[in-house]
């Protein structure tokens, strides 16, 4: 058996702290088959905590968890009982229907705690009622469905500590988006990490404020080479609403967090490796590009399950067994490659 197995930056042995940071979906608007719409999962003692569910995080979750082959189990979706969103743009909130409906028709009996802008109250409720006669039907009729695991708790987010238990502080901070008055970004704080997410914002002080001290902090970017191509209304845009590389790689040289991860990229043709040379250029510390499925335990250690899998699908093996071992193997950081 011959696949590649790539571990970013891996060490051996693997060392796994409590908190785990998982990549779900890296993706903006444009509806590129490799990145889901915004999605990330904050994976500690074994709970999962969302940040953002944009299209696609469902099945990205599954394809990592024991059901369909992955090895992680905080990643069945049936343990979804936690989401925070940034914003209520849609390539961040698309996948509610899913979220609140697949895992409980899987089982979830725990209404989902959801925490974010004021319009997402009404975008639940709506998503509840447009889908009245499938929950009726599941409830009512002969599946074996439980009466409380499509529901939900709604907390409207406000600048400061938004939630806590014994896993995980959360707080939330004002964005910088545009006019788009209600964006925010994240403050996990784990027993063993500080991960930080900026949601979609330019430049911000008060980002720069909450990550002061991150391990992590996932930031949003635009090309700048890219951004030269645009005309003058979409620059004007985009500078209100984004950050280009050099703005993020002078803001990470002053919060100095131990890794910086890019996502939400809007790369306007440029690759992977030339959006990093902008970052760099201006910031000499670790910062890698996300995709779809990477899972990060510490900025030492971190994996990219989705070139894993792109491999094995490209074997196009139709032996479903076969599939299974050489994820197994896979997952469990062995390479016969
Ligand atoms: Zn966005
Ligand atoms: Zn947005």
């Amino acid at each position: 058996m011959k696949y590649k197995f790539i571990a970013l930056l891996l060490i051996s042995p693997m060392v796994f702290s409590s908190t785990q940071l998982i990549i779900l979906g890296s993706g903006t608007p444009n509806p590129d088959p490799e990145r889901a719409g915004s999605s990330y999962a904050v994976l500690t003692n074994g709970v999962p905590y969302l940040v953002d569910f944009g299209p696609g995080i469902i099945r990205k979750a599954a394809s990592l968890s024991p059901e369909w082959g992955g090895q992680i189990n905080g990643m069945n979706v049936i343990n979804f009982e936690h989401a925070f969103l940034t914003h209520i743009h849609s390539d961040h909130s698309m996948g509610l229907s899913d979220l609140l409906l697949t895992p409980w028709i899987m089982g979830r009996e725990k209404k989902l705690k959801l925490f974010g802008p004021a319009g997402l109250k009404g975008m639940a409720q709506s998503i509840v009622k447009a889908y009245k006669q499938d929950i009726n039907y599941r409830i009512h009729g002969t599946q074996p469905a439980n009466k409380t695991g499509y529901m939900y708790e709604f907390t409207k987010l406000k600048e400061g500590l938004v939630y806590q238990d014994e896993n995980i502080e959360v707080e939330a901070f004002k964005v910088s988006h545009g006019d788009f008055n209600d964006a925010f970004g994240f403050r996990f704080t784990s027993t063993d990490k500080v991960i930080v997410f900026s949601g979609d914002t330019g430049p911000s002080k008060t980002l720069e404020r909450y990550a002061a001290g991150a391990d992590i902090l996932v930031h949003e970017v635009y090309s700048h080479a890219g951004f030269l191509k645009k005309t003058k209304a979409w620059q004007k845009y985009h500078k209100a609403h984004h950050t280009s590389t050099f703005e993020i790689g002078k803001i990470a040289q002053r919060i100095k967090p131990n890794l910086l991860i890019l996502s939400h990229i809007l790369f306007w043709g440029s690759s992977p490796d030339e959006i990093l040379q902008e970052v760099k250029s201006v910031y000499d510390g670790n910062v890698v590009i996300a995709n779809d499925l990477m899972v990060i335990n510490s900025d030492r250690e971190m994996r990219d399950y989705k070139e894993i899998l792109d491999d094995l699908y490209d074997k196009n093996d139709s032996d479903p067994e076969w599939k299974k071992k050489a994820l197994v193997e896979a997952f469990n950081g062995r390479s016969s490659g």
